[in-house]
């Protein structure tokens, strides 16, 4: 018998848990020799998800939550649910069902039977979702994929079944700014993913805004790539010739013609504003790698648990 843990992050879902446990309880039965368990995450919600939890628990002897004293981010609860996982295999799950729990025992068996690590989910459309988020979520994964030498496949989810030495590979991970869908791909494994069509939220609403995504790719690129760096260093090194090409330019013609050097004020004003903008753009570049380093050096606890209930 093996145990397969599931991991659920749950942020301000009380309507979504108990239609989550009606689905999952089917999918359950239809996992030969496994016995589940179960760790929501309560990433610190202002609703009673908490309380619904707790509801479950009385009918189901193997769930289990850790509380969050505050909203720490889908990542931080990840991390909390991989902590406290104790299975042969592990697998994270969001608790609105558009990861959908039908592909799960064909998802186990694939890894029990041994012939995968993992076994992950990539989402083929992205119906019901604003087209503008679909064109800058492919130009995403088109930028990343060109800057990274970790490979970031299109539409990939969190959803996936992972054995137990790759859960332990995500663990030793312990940076704080935390881009799982990197994580997972960085520290290898035979992984497989399973295509499906996007399904909707059963409940509740999605709690990522357009700008929230915006600072999630910006994260994932910062993470994985130090490509930024080498292109702003590169616009350095053309400025800085050209610039001596100018200077050489501007000497030679000031000594063969002197009075045209009084001329050409709009050229240097506008080469004036354009350092200055590479230069503050290439400041902005830099500074965001600092604020990553100055995060990573605190050290401080990835999450912290108000409560943690084990059954
Ligand atoms: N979630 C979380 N903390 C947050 C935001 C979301 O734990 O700060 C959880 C949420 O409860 C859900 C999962 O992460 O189970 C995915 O969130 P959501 O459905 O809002 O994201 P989407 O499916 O739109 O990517
Ligand atoms: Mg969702």
């Amino acid at each position: 018998m093996k145990t397969v843990s599931i991991i659920v992050p749950v942020y301000n879902e009380a309507e979504a848990i108990a239609v989550y446990f009606d689905t999952i309880n089917k999918v359950e039965n239809k996992v030969p020799k496994c016995h589940f368990e179960y760790w929501l995450i309560d990433d610190g919600s202002a609703d009673n998800t908490v309380g619904e939890i707790k509801k479950i628990q009385k009918v189901k002897p193997n769930v289990n939550y850790v509380s969050f004293s505050r909203n720490f981010g889908k990542e931080a609860a990840l991390y909390a649910g991989l902590e406290h996982a104790t299975g042969d295999f592990v697998v994270v799950m969001d608790v609105d069902l558009q990861d959908p729990p039908e592909l799960l025992p064909q998802m186990i068996s694939d890894v029990y039977s041994g012939q995968w690590d993992c076994v992950g989910t990539r989402r083929t459309t992205r119906s019901g979702e604003p087209p503008i988020r679909t064109f800058f979520s492919n130009l995403f994964y088109k930028v990343i994929n060109k800057i990274s030498n970790t490979h970031f496949v299109n539409g990939a989810r969190d959803f996936r079944v992972m054995n137990r030495t790759m859960a332990n590979a995500v663990l030793k991970i312990t940076e704080r700014n935390r881009f799982s869908k990197g994580i997972f791909e960085w520290v290898g494994f035979k992984t497989k993913y399973i295509p499906y069509e996007n399904v909707e939220r059963v409940a509740g609403n999605t709690s990522w805004s357009f700008l929230d995504l915006m600072k999630y790719s910006i994260e994932g690129i910062v993470s994985f790539s130090t490509v930024p760096l080498l292109i702003i260093s590169i616009i350095g090194a053309i400025s800085f010739m050209l610039s001596i090409l100018m200077i050489l330019f501007i000497v030679v013609r000031a000594f063969l013609m002197p009075r045209t050097a009084i001329n050409g004020w709009p050229s240097t004003i506008s080469i004036f504003l354009l350092m200055g903008g590479i230069q503050l753009l290439s400041l902005g570049v830099v500074g965001r790698y600092i604020s990553s380093i100055f995060l990573e050096v605190k050290r401080r606890p990835v999450y912290i648990a108000r409560e943690v209930s084990k059954q």
